[in-house]
């Protein structure tokens, strides 16, 4: 069965003065009809610039996408004209970022952002256009919908305007919705509301739904499979409750230690030692042995492969079934 969205050892590099930066070495992942797929990594792990190359927004820096391929039902992306790209985009895969309010137009209500769109990409009226926009901003739980369409993005609070931000996306009724750190600029509890919010359209819509997010915490609950990256490769891919009930790449197993428990209210949490690796000097071997408690002296030379666990499960890890076994 061909997957909806998938994404095969994409190499992505950014020629810069002070050198090429590969900040995509070979990232594959796919999404299916109806599922939630998080993508996990720090910043700089290259999830992002993932997301931007499926959508074919990669511009930033002079970036180069120097092999790999992007196909949404089987068709190539990478190579698709720019017509063909921009008739895909909010219609086939849609995306939403972390900043709402530099991602909606100041000087436009956020009805009109929303009512430009269907109009444009729908051919539909004025009056038709303003009933739809209505009837997602009721969707997405803004209340009073029928007077806040009329409002501009800073009438809205952070929350309302990612709220407003997921309508606008959903306009065309994408098969596929990215969401880049939808919720990090987010307090706590409306965090947890958009993605509730978010679990449930992807649900009632089955679409695919592929969240962005540096919080293994914000996404364990909604995630049928988790992607984990790290320097630009995947080292660890699998469903969620098996990674949740043991880690295979020692990553992974750092991540889940830095999340705060229920039951270890008060206790210091062990965070990650050190910081990810500088993108123009990726150490040798696995990129992650300076960091790697269980690094051994093969790891610092050898760049490990990606070990089968079963069950669709990988670790890029020289000791995947050890550090699986616990
Ligand atoms: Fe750690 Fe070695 Fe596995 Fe890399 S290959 S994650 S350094 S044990
Ligand atoms: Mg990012």
């Amino acid at each position: 069965m061909t997957a909806l969205l998938e994404v095969e050892d994409l190499h992505v590099e950014f020629r810069t003065r002070d050198g090429v930066v590969r900040v995509l070495n070979g990232v594959s992942y796919h999404v299916d009809v109806g599922e939630t797929v998080a993508v996990l990594g720090e910043s700089g792990s290259g999830k992002s610039v993932t997301a931007q190359a499926v959508m074919g927004i990669l511009d930033t820096p002079p970036a180069f996408v120097t092999r790999g391929s992007v196909r949404f039902h089987g068709e190539e992306l990478l190579t698709a004209s720019a017509e063909r790209r921009r008739r895909l985009r909010g219609d086939g895969v849609a995306m939403i970022f972390q900043d709402a309010l530099s991602a909606l137009n100041p000087v436009f209500t956020v009805g009109f952002q929303i009512e430009e769109q269907l109009r444009t990409r729908r051919g539909m009226s004025r009056s038709d256009a303003r009933a739809r926009a209505v009837e997602l901003l009721d969707l997405v739980r803004i209340p009073h919908a029928r007077q806040r369409v009329r409002d501009y993005p800073h009438q809205f609070s952070g929350g309302m305007r990612q709220r407003a931000m997921i309508a606008m996306s959903l306009a065309l009724d994408p098969e596929v919705l990215i969401a880049d750190e939808p919720t990090t600029a987010l307090d706590v509890t409306v965090q947890a509301q958009i993605m509730d919010l978010l679990a449930e359209i992807q649900r009632e819509r089955h679409m695919g739904l592929v969240l962005i997010t540096h919080d293994l915490g914000v996404v364990a609950e909604v995630a049928d499979r988790i992607v984990v990256m790290y320097a630009g490769r995947i080292v660890e891919q699998a469903d969620a409750l098996s990674l949740f009930r043991s880690p295979g790449h020692p990553y992974t197993e750092a991540l889940m230690k830095s999340l705060p428990r229920l039951d270890s209210k008060g206790t210091v949490l062990d965070t990650i030692k050190g910081l990810p690796p500088n993108l123009l000097r990726i150490p040798p071997g696995c990129p992650f042995h300076p960091r790697c408690p269980r690094a051994q002296d093969v790891c610092s030379v050898q760049v490990p492969a990606q070990e089968r666990l079963g069950f669709g499960r990988t670790s890029a890890c020289h000791f995947a079934s050890e550090v699986l076994d616990g």
